[in-house]
C-alpha cells in the first residue's frame, strides 16, 4: 500500500491530505510549508491528523524533535533525556546529531580507551593533516600563557 493516499484531478496526481487541508482552511499550503500527519499514518487524512509545518520543522519533527513552548527538544537515545538544540553538536550540514554532547563525548572516551591503535591513528593522521594549524594554536597558547590571559579568543 502507498504512504500516501492520492488523488487524480484532470489527469493531474495530488496528495489527498493536501486537499483535504487546503478544503477545511479555505486556503492554500504556503510555500515553504508541509502537511504532517501527527499520528505518523500518512494515510489517515482526518482533518485533526494534518498539521501545517515548515519544511526545516517538518524534518526536524522526522528526526525525533519535539517542541514544548518555544524550545526544540529532542531525547537522547543513549541517556534517555530531553535536550535542547545547543545540548547536541551540529554537523556541517546543521544537522544536529543524534545523541548529545555528554553521550557523544563519553562515547569517543570509551572509544579512545577500547581502541587505542585507530584512535592513535587518528589522532596521528588528523595531526598531519593539521599540523601548521595545530601549531599555530599551540604557539598563541603559549602567548597567552605568558601574557597571562586564559580566555580563548
Ligand atoms: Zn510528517
Ligand atoms: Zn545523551
Amino acid at each position: 500500500m502507498a504512504r500516501y493516499r492520492v488523488r487524480w484531478i484532470n489527469g493531474i496526481r495530488v496528495m489527498e491530505h493536501r486537499i483535504v487541508w487546503e478544503k477545511y482552511h479555505g486556503r492554500k499550503i504556503p510555500d515553504n510549508c508541509k502537511i504532517h500527519h501527527r499520528d505518523g499514518n500518512g494515510r489517515n487524512n482526518s482533518v485533526e491528523n494534518l498539521q501545517l509545518v515548515s519544511c526545516s520543522e517538518h524534518s526536524r519533527i522526522h528526526f525525533g524533535w519535539g517542541k514544548r513552548g518555544n524550545e526544540w527538544l529532542k531525547c537522547c537515545p543513549s541517556c534517555h533525556q530531553y535536550k535542547s538544540m545547543s545540548e547536541y553538536f551540529i554537523r556541517k550540514d546543521n544537522r544536529p546529531r543524534e545523541i548529545c554532547k555528554v553521550c557523544d563525548a563519553k562515547r569517543s572516551l570509551l572509544y579512545q580507551k577500547t581502541h587505542p591503535e585507530k584512535h592513535n591513528a587518528r589522532s596521528a593522521r588528523y595531526y598531519r593533516l593539521h599540523k601548521e594549524e595545530i601549531m599555530e594554536k599551540q604557539r598563541l597558547k603559549r602567548q597567552r600563557k605568558k601574557a597571562g590571559v586564559s580566555y580563548d579568543p
